[in-house]
This record gives C-alpha cells, structure tokens and sequence, in this order.
C-alpha cells in the first residue's frame, strides 16, 4: 500500500485542482491519499465527488493543515480524517481564514513600500478563490523577476525578517490539537525537520505537542536523508508519537511528487495503523 498523507490543491496554495491531484496520485500508483490544505477542507468534497464520478481507484482522507504559533516558530499541524462537514471545524478554521487575509494585505503594503506595486492584487489573482498564502506573493515575485526560485524569493523578502514578513498571531498548538479532536481527528506535527531548530528545540517541541495531547509525527518526507527519517522514527518513539508520511505536494518539482520515496520499515507504528480502509 501507498500511502501519501500531506498534500495541497488550488484551494489553499497547491497549483492542481483536487480532481487533477487525486488522478496524479492515481497515475503515481498511491493507494491513499490525505489532501491537506492549509486552513482548509474545501477541497475534501469536490475530491470525494471525482472519486465517484470518475470511478477512481484511491481512497482520500479528509485532512487539513493548521497554522499555529509556539515560542516564536510557525508550526504546521495536520489534521487526518476530519469530519470535513463539522460546522465547528470549518467555524474555527475561517477564523484562521480572516487571519490570513488581514495578513495579507499587511504584506502587500510592505511590499509595496519597497517598490513593489499593487502586489497584493497580483497575489489575490495568483490564489483566486483560496486564501492568500506567502507562496502566492512568492509566485507574483518571481513572475517579476525578483529572484529565480521559491527559496529564492523566500530567503530575500518572505522569510522572517525580510522586507515582506508579517508575524502571524496563529492559534497555539494545544488550541489546534482540540479543533482537529473535536472533528475526530488525529493530530500530527507537519515536516518536524523544516523549522531550523536545533535538536534541543525540536525535543521541547515535540514534548510540548504530545503533552497537548498530539498523537503522531511526519517521518518520510520525499526528499531526505536516510539518517534524518531514522532520527526522526527514533524521535517517534521517544515521545510516544505514531508516525505519517507524506510529500507535502503543492506542483511537480524534481524533488516532491505525490508518493514518491516515502517508504518506512515495519519497525514504527504508523497513523494507519487501525484504519479500516
Ligand atoms: P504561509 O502559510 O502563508 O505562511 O505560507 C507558507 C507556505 O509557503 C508553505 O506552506 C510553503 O508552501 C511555502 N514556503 C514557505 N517557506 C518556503 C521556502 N523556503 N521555500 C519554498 N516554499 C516555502
Ligand atoms: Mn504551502
Ligand atoms: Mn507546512
Ligand atoms: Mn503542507
């Protein structure tokens, strides 16, 4: 079986729809696929509906990516099978919605500042119906050629401290660990390797998340060492956390693509575990 559990559509910054996802995930021989769209399910039913209408054989998983603020650091929890229709969930996530938006248009004014006119307008148009994320500034600042790639654009305005960052106040971890709970989901801390903390930080925080109530952690990732994925299962076990896999998906790039190289050994116990699929 494969599994990809962390994924993203044009319903929060991925750039495929869900149908165009759930049949790549198809073409790429992936058996269960989680869509996980930042602050989002919306995605979730237009995918279960091309499931059906197209006969495809994948099973989806409602999921959603959380944003939330711990000691300084943006930390992105998924939420794995979610009731995509709980009216409190999708509540308490349109208030994360109207974060970003006023998020947003802090950032096109500073970007605007610094010579960069009506950017806030280009990156509304780049997300369309979804809420702006910084990858649709990113998308617009390369389109003017103000750096060549995402990492690019991110390290020269976008990241913390550049001209274009906006702190976010995002919910805490604990707050979106009990909206995940409520919906009947399961929680589990997104790409623990991508926040640049030391190993101490990334204990305390992987100790704070379990004390919260958190129950799993990304292990595989598509482009990793084999050292890191072991450190990471170890870490797993260490703090009592289930481990996922996913790809984090937004567009094909020769490093991410939906299910690709997120194999783990028998040794770890994954989210799946007790699904009945
Ligand atoms: P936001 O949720 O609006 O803060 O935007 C964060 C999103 O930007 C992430 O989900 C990634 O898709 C993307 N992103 C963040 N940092 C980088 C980076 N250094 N390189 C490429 N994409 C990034
Ligand atoms: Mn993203
Ligand atoms: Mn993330
Ligand atoms: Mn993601």
């Amino acid at each position: 079986m494969k599994y990809d559990l962390h994924s993203h559509t044009t319903c929060s910054d991925g750039r495929l729809s869900p149908q165009a996802l759930l049949d790549r995930a198809v073409d790429n021989g992936v058996n269960v696929l989680a869509i996980t769209d930042h602050d989002t399910v919306k995605g979730i039913p237009i995918g279960r509906e091309h499931i059906e209408q197209s006969q495809l054989d994948i099973e989806l998983i409602s999921g959603v990516e959380i944003s939330t603020s711990w000691a300084n650091h943006e930390i992105h929890i998924v939420g794995l099978k979610v009731d995509e229709h709980c009216e409190q969930l999708n509540q308490r996530l349109s208030t994360q919605i109207e974060r970003r938006e006023r998020r947003a248009k802090l950032i096109g004014e500073r970007l605007e500042r610094a010579g960069i006119e009506d950017a806030y307008h280009h990156a509304k148009r780049i997300a369309g119906d979804a809420a702006i994320s910084r990858s649709h500034y990113a998308k617009h600042l390369i389109e003017l050629g103000k750096a060549k790639d995402f990492a690019g654009v991110f390290k020269k305005y976008l990241r913390r401290g550049k001209t274009g960052y906006v702190p976010s106040e995002w919910i805490d971890i604990k707050t979106a660990i009990g909206w995940i709970h409520d919906a009947g989901g399961i929680a589990v801390l997104a790409h623990p390797s991508r926040y640049d903390l030391s190993a101490k930080w990334l204990k305390r925080l992987l100790n704070d998340f379990a004390k919260a109530g958190g129950d799993g952690m990304e292990m595989a990732l598509c482009q990793q060492s084999t050292q890191e994925r072991t450190l990471l299962g170890q870490y797993a076990k260490d703090y009592n956390l289930l481990v996922s896999v996913g790809s984090d998906f937004h567009f094909p790039t020769p490093w991410a693509e939906l299910g690709k190289n997120l194999y783990i050994s028998d040794n770890y116990l994954p989210v799946w575990h007790n699904w009945q699929l």
